[in-house]
């Protein structure tokens, strides 16, 4: 059993006849986060987490159709249970949970397993099948700790803050 289908306009959901983070314009979309490679411009209607609402609107039209969901809280969609769960990726990020028949599915766009102090922290959701579609998942990126990217820019801050001069220059050609 699935209930994700991964077809020429995403990854489809056939049982709640609903997408997610569509590529092309469709009836339903779900989003996962506000990020332009997974809200994408003309779909009828939206549903994404209370956060991404502003930043969606702004992205892609105050006229928008959207609907969003706290965390943890259920929405039946033609007898599909989803819910939203955070992914720690950036403010709003969500995994979507599905349940249809005792049979759970989640689904995430990008994801983070370190705590960034900013975004709700990733939470672990236990399904039956997991799809996500995390482009600097990838491994071929490799990134610093959280610590070592906060210290970086804390260092950043205290050398471009001590003088006047800007901390770097362009060349003159
Ligand atoms: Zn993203």
């Amino acid at each position: 059993m699935s209930l994700l289908q991964f077809t020429n306009k995403g990854i489809y959901c056939p049982q709640g006849n609903f997408y997610i983070d569509p590529w092309q314009p469709v009836d339903y979309a779900v989003i996962t986060h506000a990020h332009g490679d997974h809200a994408r411009w003309g779909s009828k209607h939206y549903l994404a987490h209370d956060i991404s609402r502003p930043i969606m609107q702004a992205r892609l039209g105050a006229d928008i159709s959207i609907e969003t969901l706290p965390y943890g809280e259920s929405k039946m969609i033609n007898g599909v249970t989803l819910s939203l769960h955070p992914a720690g990726h950036i403010l709003g990020s969500a995994q979507v949970r599905l349940e249809y028949n005792g049979f759970v599915s989640v689904a995430s766009g990008d994801y983070k397993v370190e705590d960034d102090q900013l975004s709700s922290p990733l939470e672990i959701v236990k399904c039956h099948e997991f799809v996500t579609e995390s482009t600097f998942g990838l491994p071929i990126y490799n990134w610093l700790s959280q610590q070592q990217i906060l210290d970086n820019m804390k260092n950043w801050i205290g050398a471009t803050s001590a003088t006047s001069e800007p901390a770097f220059s362009l060349p003159i050609v």
